[in-house]
């Protein structure tokens, strides 16, 4: 094939000229317990094939049991997403031979899945798509396979391979959506806005733990172009298992860039598997989709209908949280930020942070400040997430409480901010350790005024006739006199009032 041979077009340009479509298959590993049809715990990070039994292992004459848990946390997911929740539906067999699938079949759905036709509002760059929801349902993963010798981790160029077979079996949810249309420029945005809701949907019921880098969840992206007005849609590519939220942007954007270049050819896009390669941020051409094989679906034989109860249901129904996007709504309203700050504190994963912060007694604006000022920085420069850094909500709070009631300015904050960040304790102790308190003892301040006042006359004798601007001067001198724990508003009020 010729694909890999066009030129690529700027992104900006080939969303000027070309409407991109695109679709997303998410993988979701369910946290339940045990895995999908047998007891095997689902513990992330066991001894290679140490989490195995004969059902999950696919020996002759082990038979499956669905659990239950699996089948509600599904139901939990198809209802936040306003799915219609099938009243009776069958598991299918997905038959295909790969080593990492001892059975050599895969349990999943396919004509009846459990959950059909809900959506998702997603908001990018101030506009909110609705994106459709088509199925959500629940199948068994498969094994992994680790490829040994190769510079790269893939089967090309390796010397042997192992397979575990601990992931076997543990339950996985597909959600697919519709194809997502009339995104234009936000294409890319679009799609990482997406899985990020996802993703805090599915943190928010409680059904995994949602970690891409540890592959419970990951991506399957669909792109394709068609020339603006066009009556239908073009030819899309497939890129599979993207798991990072920068990396499903970076997949479309790559894409959308890749098919315009041969679409301007007048080459066609073939419709293929691609792979996202982190490291250069392209795909390559994985197999073609003329040549995927048939996967003989049909009823799987051992096991049951799911037919579950509409009284069960609606339980289920009963029992969901509130959900972000009413989360987020809520506590902008009660904290009283603009949109912008809201999307700044949610990108910084601050939400949480910030309302324990507030539930310890802060302000809402003072957490924020914090938060997103000198920790966020400090973060940054540790190359860590906000929630890693050791420093608690409760702490921060403290902070604040010391500065309302002027035990601190700003400036003593920081370094007792930095005190616990360093683990010297909580607030009150590194305040006392360091000696950090302002002066507030009257005495002493009015010492610290009268001595500027006196070490220059000249500043004293303008303030006297009145040039009031001058004041910076001796605060500045009483601030340094007493290392900055003097409160400046107050230096100034005993200024003035000596020279007037
Ligand atoms: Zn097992």
């Amino acid at each position: 094939m010729t694909t890999e041979l066009a030129h690529l077009v700027p992104y900006d340009e080939a969303v000027s000229r070309y409407e991109p479509v695109i679709g997303l298959e998410t993988h979701v590993e369910l946290g339940t317990v045990t895995k999908m049809f047998c007891g095997c715990p689902t513990t992330f990070g066991l001894p290679p094939n140490s989490a195995v039994c004969p059902v999950c292992l696919g020996l002759p004459g082990s038979l499956p049991v669905a659990n239950r848990a699996a089948i509600e946390y599904t139901i939990r997911i198809g209802l936040a997403l306003h799915c219609t929740i099938a009243t009776w539906c069958r598991f299918a067999r997905k038959n295909y031979f790969y080593p990492d699938m001892p059975k050599n079949f895969q349990i999943s759905q396919y004509d009846e899945p459990l959950c059909t036709n809900g959506w998702l509002d997603v908001t990018v760059g101030g506009q909110t798509f609705r994106v459709g929801i088509e199925r959500v349902h629940l199948e068994e993963d498969t094994g992994k396979s680790l490829h040994i010798g190769g510079a790269t981790g893939r089967i090309h160029g390796a010397d042997y391979s192992l397979v575990d077979y601990n992931r076997a079996g543990i339950p996985l949810v597909e959600v697919v959506t519709k194809p997502i249309t009339g995104t234009g420029e936000l294409a890319a945005e679009a799609a990482r806005a997406y899985v990020t809701e996802l993703r805090d949907l599915l943190r928010a019921l409680d059904v995994s733990d949602v970690r891409m880098e540890e592959g419970s969840l990951r991506c399957d992206v669909n792109t394709s172009l068609a020339p603006r007005g066009a009556a239908e849609w073009g030819t899309r590519t497939e890129t599979k298992n993207v798991n990072s939220l920068r990396s499903v942007e970076r997949a479309v954007r790559f894409e959308i860039e890749r098919q315009a270049g041969l679409l301007d050819a007048g080459i066609r896009v073939v419709q293929e598997t691609r792979h996202f390669h982190e490291d250069s941020g392209t795909t390559t051409a994985g197999r073609s989709k003329e040549e995927a094989q048939d996967y003989r679906y049909f009823p799987e034989p051992d096991l049951v209908p799911v037919a579950p109860p509409a009284t069960w249901v609606e339980q289920i129904r009963a029992s969901l949280p509130e959900l972000p996007a009413a989360r987020r709504a809520r506590l902008q309203a009660d904290w009283g930020l603009s949109d912008a700050n809201m999307t700044w504190l949610r990108n910084a994963g601050a939400l949480d942070l910030v309302e324990q912060t507030v539930a310890a007694g802060a302000a809402p604006a003072e957490a924020s400040k914090w938060w997103l000022g000198e920790l966020a920085t400090e973060a940054n420069k540790r190359g860590i997430e906000l929630a890693e850094l050791p420093i608690t909500p409760e702490q921060v709070a403290s902070v604040t409480a010391l500065i309302g009631r002027g035990t601190l300015n700003d400036k003593l904050a920081r370094q007792v901010l930095e005190g616990v960040l360093t683990g010297e304790g909580d607030p009150d102790a590194v305040v006392a350790a360091r000696g950090l308190a302002v002066v507030s003892d009257e005495d002493a301040l009015a010492a610290a005024v009268d001595a500027a006042i006196e070490a220059r006359p000249d500043v004293a004798a303008k303030i006297r006739d009145g040039k009031t601007n001058a004041v910076g001067a001796l605060i500045g001198d009483v601030m340094a006199a007493t290392r900055n724990r003097a409160d400046a508003r107050r230096v100034r009020e005993l200024i003035l009032q000596r020279l007037s």
